[in-house]
């Protein structure tokens, strides 16, 4: 159904639910700044992916990856929490939210204060690296200023693996226990609200259907139509920060 007078329809369905499970994507970091894929404009439109195995394959992809990585290091840096993570966080805190499931990985549900045991992170985090064969952690800004002295991103000091975001590339296989996590969470709503995403990633998009399927009541908060506006018991076409922040009573 889609409403009118969205925030007090939102406001209503999160007063009569007891334990809400969050779902956001690259949209609700928008309004931070920090572009997303599938948006006009949004970086699909200006670059194709690259693959896990093209990463594993070749030192020019590596090479490419890092070089788009640094590219969006300022945007990252700058980028603090808006309206919508701040009413996230506002609803954790309240016990209303028993677990924030992200597609993102950018970090700012943790900044925004969520406690790191209620945040799911499907895709992982791109504001650190790790090795991928030992799970050695490197800090961005280190391997930016190797990367700009030397044109590479050297080999784990360790092991010799490559070192790549600690975020899940296509083709990477997704996190065991995240997705784990994410389903228990899942199951156990009965009320499941998308935040800002276009819901075509998969497994991740599966997540708002299990919910319903399963007897949650289902909310998705995004710009565009997404292909679950249909099974949905509320759908907002409107800003997330305005919109949830309303619903919520934060600024
Ligand atoms: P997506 O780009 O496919 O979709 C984002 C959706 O959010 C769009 O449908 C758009 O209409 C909507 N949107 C954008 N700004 C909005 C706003 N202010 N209010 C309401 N709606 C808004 O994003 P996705 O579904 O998360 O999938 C993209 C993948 O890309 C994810 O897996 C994620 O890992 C990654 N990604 C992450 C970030 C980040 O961490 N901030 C940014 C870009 C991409
Ligand atoms: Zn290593």
């Amino acid at each position: 159904m889609q409403s009118a007078n969205g925030a007090a329809e939102l406001k209503r369905l999160l007063a009569e639910a007891k334990h809400v499970v969050v779902f956001t994507g690259a949209g609700i970091s928008t309004e931070s700044g920090i572009p997303d894929f599938r948006s006009p404009g949004g970086i699909w439109q200006q670059m194709t992916p690259i693959y896990f195995d093209e990463f594993l394959a070749s030192q020019e992809a590596r090479n490419e990856t890092w070089r788009r990585r640094f590219a969006m290091q300022d945007i990252f840096k700058a980028a603090a929490p808006n309206r919508g993570h701040r009413a996230v966080d506002a609803l954790v805190r309240r016990g209303k939210v028993s677990c924030v499931i992200t597609q993102n990985i950018d970090g700012l549900h943790e900044t925004s204060g969520i406690p790191r045991d209620k945040i799911v992170e499907l895709h992982g985090n791109t504001t650190y690296a790790t090795c991928l064969d030992c799970g050695e952690r490197y800090e961005i800004a280190d391997l930016r200023a190797i990367f700009e002295r030397d044109g590479a991103v050297p080999p784990c000091d360790k092991c010799l693996g490559h070192v790549k975001t600690a975020t899940v590339s296509f083709g990477q296989a997704m996190p065991v226990l995240a997705m784990q996590r994410a389903q228990q969470e899942t199951l156990a709503c009965d009320l499941f609200i998308v935040l800002g995403s276009s819901l075509v990633v998969y497994p991740a998009a599966g997540f708002p259907q299990i919910a319903k399927e399963n007897g949650a009541r289902l909310v998705i908060v995004n710009r565009e139509e997404t292909p679950l506006d249909r099974i949905a018991d509320l759908v907002l076409h409107a800003p997330i920060g305005d919109t949830l922040g309303e619903a919520v009573g934060v600024n």
